[in-house]
């Protein structure tokens, strides 16, 4: 994961180059004058509309007014009719564009942030250049594009208009995804200990973060809770640990545990269960003492003296 703050740099970029080939695309390139076309009678529609008092805004003609007044005979007769108009009516004066291009830059720069967001949170530092231009560009796409459709959908604009600026939306996208990728392959050359350049495998990893994102699939055992049973006091509890079971029952045996060893319980007990204390104390008194072989058999339960002292 990349945070999206750290993204600006990618971000301003593509916001000034998406900002410049729309420029480019409607002031040089000539296959948008063909979106809007003059009316017929111009002046009179114009006369017409100042006559009724149109003021700025949004308009249907005609306009039914709500759901139930569509089915009027009278809205009827005025759509068959005709002409049906969906318009919008701008504020009079010379053409100004810098309220327009404000905010142009700003949606591009919305529309970046989203891009980085996602690409930064699908991928981890170390990737390559074209996983990056896919998340980047693909997001961008859909930012640019995909919403225009419905205009052609519901308010009838033009399909070719729709499939232009559709066509438009690819070229920012591409431009998006090809600075988001350039400048990941810029700083990971760039900073040779940016995490892009130290998480790769056999590097020392630069923080905690890295570590997380660099642990290998499928290598580590299974951390899981498991029933621990204790072979001498018979104690069994629950641990979570990477141990598997040893034993038939789905359990892990041990020998011993804190419920049962001298250091927890103080008795300096110990059971002998091999018998090898016995079986020292034997062979000793058979080589250093043959006066009194007999001795040791005689005391030789399970738990032997030896352990019981000190
Ligand atoms: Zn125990």
């Amino acid at each position: 994961m990349v945070p999206v703050m750290s993204l600006w740099v990618p971000i301003l970029l593509s916001a000034v180059i998406v900002f410049v080939a729309s420029f480019i695309i409607h002031m040089v390139l000539p296959y948008h004058h063909s979106d809007v076309g003059k009316a017929p009678a111009e002046d009179e529609i114009m006369d017409a509309l100042r006559k009724a008092g149109v003021t700025p805004g949004d308009y249907m003609i005609p306009c039914a007014g709500g759901p139930k007044q569509m089915k009027d005979p009278a809205f009827c007769e005025k759509m068959k009719k005709g002409p049906v108009a969906v318009m919008t009516v701008m504020p009079s004066g010379p053409p100004s564009m810098g309220a327009s291009l404000v905010q142009w830059f700003l949606y591009c720069v919305v529309v970046g942030v989203f891009a980085a967001y996602i690409a930064g949170r699908a991928l981890e530092p170390e990737t390559s250049y074209l996983r990056v231009f896919r998340f980047a560009g693909c997001t961008a796409f859909v930012g640019y594009a995909l919403a225009l459709w419905q205009d052609s959908i519901w308010w009838k604009r033009k399909w070719s208009t729709t499939i232009k600026n559709t066509f438009d939306g690819l070229v920012y996208a591409l431009l998006t995804a090809w600075i988001s990728g350039a400048v990941r392959a810029y700083s990971a050359a760039a900073h040779p200990h940016s995490p892009a350049r130290s998480a790769r495998p056999g590097s020392w990893p630069g923080n905690a973060a890295d570590r997380r994102i660099r642990m290998k699939a499928g290598i580590h055992p299974v951390y899981k809770l498991q029933t621990m049973h204790c072979g001498s006091c018979g104690n069994e509890w629950q641990l979570r640990t990477t141990q598997e079971s040893n034993n038939v029952d789905g359990k892990v045996h041990i020998e011993i545990c804190s419920g049962c060893h001298p250091f927890y319980t103080g008795k300096q007990k110990l059971m002998d269960k091999a018998g090898r204390v016995e079986r020292f104390r034997r062979r000793y008194s058979k080589k250093s003492d043959k006066g009194a072989p007999s001795e040791t058999p005689a005391e030789t339960p399970a738990e032997t003296p030896e352990t019981a002292t000190s």
